[in-house]
């Protein structure tokens, strides 16, 4: 059973995508790592993230293994990643790697910005999880300054409304609910209780695809 959970950044899909698949046993896989680690790849290697075929060459040559979490985590690298993933071929190169990895036995969760539009269209459960600008960016901030940052609240609510502007104006597979994703909205939820909604979705989204298989 594949779950796929989009939204834009700060949105709180990444910890309900670790907590559902913590609770149901399943896989997870962070889909922005990919992106942040194909312009870590080019930063590293010193190319411009305007130079495509670098970047298609990063992205067509990177493993699940890849990722380092502590040097891909930073917001340089949230907005580096975010140019990149502007790039289609780029895309493209990871197509497969994350389908293969949502078509483990038993299923698995994936979070991303186009895992039910694209990655996995046919997903059991989609669930596309939103929160106004306003509580991203504190959310963010308090996120940032516990890692002991300093930070300006309104450059993390700028950075925000930038990335999530150029991730959903992108031709190549722009941040959009799929037609049947459920709306999850966090604005006002803490974190137990948007578990708890996102739960209750997953749940009837199962119960949906047992019924049809009994059928
Ligand atoms: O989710 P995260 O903030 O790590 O994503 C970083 C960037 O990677 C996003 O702003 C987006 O541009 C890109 N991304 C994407 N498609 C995904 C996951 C991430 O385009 N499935």
């Amino acid at each position: 059973m594949i779950i796929a959970i989009d939204g834009p950044a700060a949105s709180g899909k990444g910890t309900l995508a670790r907590r559902l698949a913590a609770h149901l046993g399943l896989p997870h896989l962070d889909t922005g790592l990919l992106y942040r680690a194909t312009a870590r790849a080019l930063i590293d290697h010193g190319h411009d993230l305007s130079d495509r075929t670098a970047a298609i060459s990063a992205a067509r040559s990177l493993a699940l293994t890849d990722f380092d979490e502590a040097l891909l985590r930073g917001r340089e690298m949230a907005e580096a990643a975010s140019v990149v993933a502007a790039i289609a071929e780029v895309r493209a190169a990871l197509i497969d790697m994350q389908r293969s990895f949502a078509s483990r036995p038993g299923g698995a969760v994936l979070d991303g910005r186009d895992i039910g539009t694209v990655i996995c269209p046919e997903a059991a459960c989609k669930i596309f999880v939103t929160a106004s600008d306003d509580a991203r960016a504190t959310r963010r901030a308090l996120e940032l300054r516990a890692r002991g940052e300093k930070v300006d609240y309104g450059a993390v609510l700028e950075e925000i409304r930038k990335r999530d502007q150029r991730d959903s104006n992108r031709a190549a597979a722009p941040l959009k609910p799929a037609k049947d994703a459920v709306v999850l909205d966090t604005t006002k939820l803490d974190v137990d209780a948007a578990f708890k909604a996102a739960l209750a979705m997953v749940e009837a989204a199962f119960a949906r695809a047992r019924a049809q298989t009994a059928v």
